[in-house]
């Protein structure tokens, strides 16, 4: 028996829209995906700080910290890769439709999963942003903030992205931000370029 068989999805009477127009910006998930130590948390967080500053309605999403409460059953196979990503995404769509400009910094290392994330925004409207942290691997795992790659050359992290496990390069990402080149101000400026040039704030 189909179990969601009596549930019934009830129509709210204030709009994504209304929350646009109330607003004065629009929401979106800016998706933020790289390696480990590529710079998704620090960026994540010094861009909400900035958009904070210019009165938007913003909030981080951070694989570390869903990890402790939402996740925390779940463990780095792919199979629990894909349901912390699935778990996060449906979090992240209501945010959007709370009129939150939603940021999320994930590894999220399989193009499926990133995919069947951005399946569950509207193409139309530009709701999914895609933002690559193109980094190489070995100034990654120099500069290491956690030492987790450490621990993963010592055989002591199983199933790490980059080194025992798969990242999958994004084919068509709405922006690439190379972070061994680039100043994390420069970084954060490009994703603000980017939402300003498509009108979400
Ligand atoms: P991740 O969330 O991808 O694992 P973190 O943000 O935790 O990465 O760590 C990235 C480290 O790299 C930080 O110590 C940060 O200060 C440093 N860093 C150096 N240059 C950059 C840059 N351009 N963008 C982001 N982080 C950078």
């Amino acid at each position: 028996m189909d179990k969601n068989r009596n549930i019934k999805w009830h129509k709210a009477k204030v709009t994504k829209k209304d929350r646009w127009m109330q607003n004065a910006h629009r929401s979106a998930l800016i998706w933020i995906t790289g390696l480990s130590a590529s710079g998704k948390s620090t960026i994540a967080t010094e861009l909400e700080r900035s958009l904070f500053v210019d009165k938007i309605n913003t909030f981080v999403l951070d694989g570390d910290n869903v990890r402790h409460g939402l996740c925390k059953d779940l463990g780095f196979s792919a199979e629990s890769r894909k349901e912390n990503l699935r778990r996060v995404g449906e979090v992240a769509k209501l945010l959007v439709d709370a009129g939150v400009l939603t940021i999320a910094a994930f590894i999220s290392p399989y193009a499926a999963d990133r995919d069947s994330i951005r399946s569950l925004f509207g193409a139309d409207e530009e709701e999914f942003i895609e933002v690559y942290l193109k980094c190489d691997l070995s100034v990654c795992e120099q500069r290491d903030p956690k030492g987790l790659y450490k621990k993963a050359r010592a055989g002591e992290i199983p199933q790490f992205t980059g080194i025992s496990d798969p990242y999958d390069e994004p084919a068509a990402p709405e922006i690439i931000i190379e972070t061994d080149r680039l100043s994390v101000p420069d970084s954060v400026d490009i994703i603000i370029s980017h939402l300003k040039a498509r009108k979400i704030i």
